[in-house]
């Protein structure tokens, strides 16, 4: 499982996550709900070091997956984005081919050329992509439509074969039938991976997440079992804001 214990962060002067504490179940899908700017991104981030290079970015608390510290000085930032992948709500393939885009990573984490043909053809099939693209291969991944290319990024993403996969709103940009095709594919991947979602869809947290986290200015509000934090919130800021009163 991924956790973060009382974890604060300022950017600058900025309070952006106020003793901040969540657990991400092992081979569950876990949403992050909240208005805009309550910090769901700036924490998803943290879990694969996105804001190392962020010189204004102050961070206390504890980052761990199963007994790891993701801020280790034994771990480097590569061996966490191994481990713990992430999926943006712009599907972002570089300018390359279809086949480079997954390609890339591989090499870039030493994995055999030999191997890497079967690895590419595996993590498009697991993405459900693999029908549409393979006779074009290689051309370019920017070609492809919104859909096609998130589900694209999320093979880029599987075929490190990573523990975890963080979500930041990968169906924003999409319409009703790609979003649907990404949510079939999200549910399929939980038997393999932790998976964590930011979405603004009330609908598709509950169409789902196993378990809902609900943050606001900074903090979790209430945490739990999806369909519990629903249909009988223990907050009343839950309640207002699952029910679309915000
Ligand atoms: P949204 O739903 O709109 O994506 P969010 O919950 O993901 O919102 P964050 O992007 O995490 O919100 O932002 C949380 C707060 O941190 C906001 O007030 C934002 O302005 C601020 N913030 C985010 N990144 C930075 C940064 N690099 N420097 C300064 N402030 C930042
Ligand atoms: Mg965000």
């Amino acid at each position: 499982k991924l956790s973060a214990h009382s974890v604060n962060l300022w950017f600058g002067n900025k309070h952006v996550l106020k003793d901040v504490s969540v657990t991400f179940p092992r081979n569950q899908i876990t949403a992050l709900i909240g208005p805009s700017g309550c910090g769901k991104s700036t924490l998803l981030r943290c879990f694969n070091r996105m804001h190392d290079l962020s010189p204004d970015a102050r961070i206390t608390g504890e980052f761990l997956l199963d007994n790891q510290n993701l801020y280790d000085h034994g771990i480097s930032v590569t061996q966490v984005r191994r481990r713990v992948g992430m999926v943006f709500q712009r599907a972002n393939p570089f300018p390359k081919s279809i086949y480079e885009n997954i390609n890339y990573g591989l090499k870039i984490n030493h994995i055999p050329k030999t191997e890497r043909q079967g690895i590419i053809e595996n993590a498009l099939k697991e993405s459900y992509i693999w029908d549409e693209v393979k006779d074009e291969l290689q051309k370019p991944a920017t070609r492809l439509s919104g859909g096609q290319q998130q589900r694209l990024c999320i093979a880029r993403t599987v075929a490190l074969r990573p523990e975890v996969i963080l979500m930041d709103e990968p169906c924003s940009a999409l319409d009703p039938l790609s979003t649907l095709k990404i949510e079939e594919l999200i549910v399929k991947l939980k038997k393999d991976y932790t998976i964590v979602i930011v979405t603004h869809n009330m609908q598709q947290a509950q169409r789902i997440a196993d378990k809902t986290i609900f943050m606001y200015l900074g903090e979790v509000v209430e945490a739990g079992d999806t369909k519990a934090l629903f249909e009988h919130p223990q907050q009343e800021m839950t309640a207002n804001y699952v029910r679309g009163r915000f």
